[in-house]
């Protein structure tokens, strides 16, 4: 068994897997790579959305995609066009085989699935160590992909919890044209809740409830409120349930607590994914941010062997994720109105655009205008305080 290597990635999830890809495409070229995953089989365990044209990585592979979506609450709808970049989702299963045929396809690279390390990695001249269920294995570099405790992001701004499932009804119920982004639930101070659904035929639809919150809620606290939704979508039709799903996205990480060990803290170790910056503060949208750290991180192993890690936002929209977040987080209650000022007031292509890292200058700036002023330079105030 090889047991020496240029790098090893722990964790073969989105961002392990992603990585994969990309090693594998070097071909002859690529570096010997380890993959450790501790789950023994892949499931259709999420989807992931985003905006994108035919170019944007994964298009292709998207089971479906929406030229349009809706937002709304009690007292208004906007109704937004992104023909030029539709709403595309992925089913994760989907994604974990072409990544295991082209991980498979390259005999640089090894997925070793089932296995858990049983110590931290340490590094001993110059060389990292890793001891596992499944031997032992040294390498150059780690790529450490394992999502960090929730204790230690305790510095985290909002969570996004959510609860879905998808559902599978006799008679047609939906219209796979449009999908639902945001259905606001009432205004209240303990978080902005909304409803979400991705219908994918007449019959079949994504169905999730989510809440962003300064508290994480767990999936028995957001039960009753997507029992709400099902039943207000089924009408008293019957319908089957398919398959459910529960995520929990840190909004805003801040400084993790107690993580960088000084072994860590080496070049050649670098700590990517969900809770690692893969997330987009304001939004949680992380995959299509993932591919592009991928194809970075492969660049940069090709030029000097040395993964890197999410390269940070630009300040502008540190900034402006900062000061939206910190406006939720205080006054929960005023989500549904801002959400949909953001909706109806900036037009489609730029508010696309800035949610998905595209923003050009007077994006932002369409962004800030539509927002109301004072509530936003109190915030930006407080922000600027907590530095
Ligand atoms: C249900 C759900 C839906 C989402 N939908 C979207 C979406 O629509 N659009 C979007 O942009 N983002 C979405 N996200 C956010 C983000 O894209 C995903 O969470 C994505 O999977 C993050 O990739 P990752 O590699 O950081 O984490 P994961 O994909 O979770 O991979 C982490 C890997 O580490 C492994 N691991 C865990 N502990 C250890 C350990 N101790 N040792 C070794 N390995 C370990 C896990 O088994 C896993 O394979 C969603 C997240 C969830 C949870």
């Amino acid at each position: 068994m090889q047991t020496e290597f240029d790098l090893i990635i722990i964790g073969a999830g989105c961002a392990g897997l992603s990585l994969g890809m990309q090693l594998a495409s070097l071909q002859a070229q690529a570096p010997r790579t380890l993959l450790l995953e501790p789950r023994i089989a892949y499931e259709n365990d999420r989807t992931w959305c985003f905006w994108g044209d035919e170019q944007t990585p994964f298009a292709a592979l998207a089971r479906h995609s929406w030229q349009r979506f809706s937002v709304n609450n009690a007292v208004s709808r906007a109704l937004v066009d992104c023909s030029a970049t539709p709403y595309r989702l992925l089913n994760a299963a989907d994604f974990y085989t072409q990544a295991l045929e082209a991980i498979a396809s390259n005999t640089a690279l090894d997925l070793k699935t089932g296995i858990s390390l049983t110590a931290e990695p340490s590094l001993t001249q110059g060389r990292w160590h890793l001891h596992t269920t499944g031997g032992s294995f040294s390498a150059n570099a780690i790529v450490d992909t394992r999502p960090l405790p929730t204790q230690q992001l305790s510095e985290t701004t909002l969570w996004q919890s959510f609860l879905g499932c998808e559902l599978e009804f006799q008679e047609p119920r939906f219209d796979p044209t449009s999908a639902q982004l945001m259905d606001f639930y009432p205004e209240t101070e303990a978080f902005v809740g909304f409803n979400y659904v991705l219908p994918v035929s007449t019959t079949r639809a994504l169905v999730e409830f989510t809440v962003f919150a300064s508290k994480i809620y767990d999936q028995a606290e957001l039960v009753s409120y997507l029992d709400a939704q099902v039943e207000k979508l089924a009408g008293g039709r019957p319908y089957q349930r398919l398959r459910n799903e529960y995520g929990l996205i840190p909004m805003g990480v801040g400084q993790p607590k107690g993580t960088a060990t000084p072994a860590e803290q080496h070049p050649s170790y670098v700590r990517v994914g969900l809770t690692a910056g893969a997330a987009r503060p304001a939004t949680g949208y992380a995959f299509q941010r993932i591919q592009r750290w991928a194809l970075a991180c492969k660049q940069s192993i090709q030029k000097n062997g040395l993964p890197v890690g999410h390269q940070p936002d630009s300040f502008v929209i540190r900034q402006m994720d900062a000061i939206f977040l910190n406006v939720l987080r205080h006054h929960p209650e005023l989500g549904p109105e801002l959400f949909m000022r953001l909706f109806s007031k900036v037009s489609s292509e730029k508010l696309i655009r800035f949610l998905s890292d595209q923003g050009r200058v007077s994006d932002y700036l369409a962004v800030i205008l539509s927002l109301p002023r004072g509530l936003f330079m109190k915030s930006a105030c407080q922000v600027a305080a907590m530095r």
